[in-house]
This record gives structure tokens, C-alpha cells and sequence, in this order.
């Protein structure tokens, strides 16, 4: 007899650009766990697939899924509007499978605050330094430049949320940061012990970026 075992819910959040859906991505792909894709009224980017990287909806049915309590949660964040749906998220759980969350520091508040019987493990991504992350948004968003010095201004912000996430990661070299997401993902109890330490650094790597 086999003994099922509930999935995880592993939430990924940063300021906009660290790298948080590149990362979610590759362990998508590498650790064979399921992404829970978000419905948005924001408009697709050139290269974003409706169904695969979000549901693009607009504001009246993002309204009713509000309305017929759809959302396991939703928030806004930069003027659009976000959630993640209930039903597909929890029959994963239920059978088993591992969940990765892409969303915003609202919507993990809201996941916890819900007191779920799943695990929740939190990871916060960081940039290397300001200059990059601005590098990095403006390379992605090249066509409106508006939208990096946007959300270059919710940066502050949103960093000091890195406190309320069970794990920090810095995301300067993709696959080094990679590694460090895979350990916490496939041993978190043992990660724990050695990131009491390397939490002093991450305090450190804030200041710097809120200086
Ligand atoms: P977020 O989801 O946090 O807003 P993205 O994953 O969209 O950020 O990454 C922002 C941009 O930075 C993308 O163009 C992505 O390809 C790039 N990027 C992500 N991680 C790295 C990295 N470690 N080194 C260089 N570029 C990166
Ligand atoms: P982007 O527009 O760059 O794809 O995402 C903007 C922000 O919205 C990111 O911080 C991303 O994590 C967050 N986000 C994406 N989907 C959701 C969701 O379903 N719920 C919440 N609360 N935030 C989300």
C-alpha cells in the first residue's frame, strides 16, 4: 500500500525583475512540479502565451472571478489586477503534486493568513544591485521604457517584504542561484541550519540596496 503525501506550495516573490519567473521556470522544468498560472488584466508581453504564462483577462471578468470567489487570492499590483484560482491549485496539492507560485508579497500574506492544511515554503529573490535590476527590466520591457523606472520605484517596497519569506535568495548568476533554490526545494529542514548564517549577509545585501 502506498502512502499519499500532500504537495507543497512553494511561493516565489520579489521586486519586479530579480527573476523570480525565470527561476520558477527552470525548476518547472528540471523538478517536474506544476506552475500555478495566474489570471491578469495586465496586456501580454511580446512573447507571453495566453494559458502558459498567464491568463489575460479583462477587468469585468477578473470582477466576476472575484465575485464568484474563485481566487485562492488576488491583489493588485502596478495598476493591474492578479490572482491565482483555487480549484487548479488545490487538486494538484491534493494529489500530491508540488505547486510553485509566482505572485506578489499580498498574495503570499493572503495564502498564509488562509491557514491551508498544505506546507508552505516562501523563497524572496533578490537582485545583485539596483543598476542591474534596472538593466534587467529594461532589457525585458524594451519597447516602453516607462514601465522599468515604474516599477523601479515599487522596489523599495517591496524588498522590505524579504523578512516575512522563510528563504532568501540572491539571483546574481542564474544557475549558482539555480543550485541554491534546488537545495532548499528537495531539503528545506536541512537548508534551515546553514541559513541562519548566511542570513546575516542577506540583512547586509538589503541595506546596500536600500541605501
Ligand atoms: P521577475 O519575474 O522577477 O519580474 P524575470 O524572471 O522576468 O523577473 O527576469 C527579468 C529579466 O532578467 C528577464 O529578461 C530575464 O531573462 C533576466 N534574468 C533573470 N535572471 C537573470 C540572471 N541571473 N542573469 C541575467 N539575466 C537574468
Ligand atoms: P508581471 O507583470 O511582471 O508578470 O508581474 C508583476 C507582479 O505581479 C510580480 O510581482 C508577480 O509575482 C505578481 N503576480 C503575478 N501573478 C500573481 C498572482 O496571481 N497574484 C499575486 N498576488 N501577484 C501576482
Amino acid at each position: 500500500m502506498s502512502i499519499k503525501t500532500d504537495g507543497i506550495l512553494f511561493i516565489f516573490s520579489s521586486p519586479s525583475g530579480a527573476g523570480k519567473t525565470t527561476l520558477v521556470k527552470l525548476v518547472e522544468k528540471k523538478e517536474n512540479f506544476f506552475i500555478s498560472v495566474s489570471h491578469t488584466t495586465r496586456k501580454p508581453r511580446s512573447n507571453e502565451v495566453h494559458g502558459k504564462d498567464y491568463y489575460f483577462v479583462s477587468d469585468n471578468e477578473f470582477k466576476e472571478l472575484i465575485k464568484k470567489e474563485e481566487f485562492l487570492e488576488h491583489a493588485k499590483v502596478f495598476n493591474n489586477f492578479y490572482g491565482t484560482l483555487k480549484r487548479p491549485v488545490m487538486e494538484k496539492l491534493n494529489h500530491g503534486q508540488n505547486v510553485l507560485f509566482d505572485i506578489d508579497w499580498q498574495g503570499t500574506k493572503q495564502i498564509r493568513d488562509k491557514k491551508i492544511k498544505f506546507k508552505i515554503i516562501s523563497i524572496f529573490v533578490l537582485p545583485p544591485s539596483k543598476q542591474v535590476l534596472y538593466n534587467r527590466l529594461s532589457n525585458r520591457d524594451m519597447k516602453d521604457k516607462l514601465i522599468a523606472s515604474e516599477r523601479m520605484k515599487e522596489f523599495y517596497k517591496d524588498v522590505k517584504h524579504w523578512i516575512d519569506y522563510d528563504f532568501v535568495v540572491i539571483n546574481d548568476n542564474l544557475e549558482k542561484c539555480y543550485q541554491e533554490v534546488s537545495e532548499i526545494i528537495n531539503d528545506f529542514e536541512k537548508f534551515k541550519h546553514s541559513y541562519l548564517a548566511k542570513k546575516v549577509k542577506i540583512e547586509n545585501h538589503v541595506k546596500k540596496l536600500l541605501s
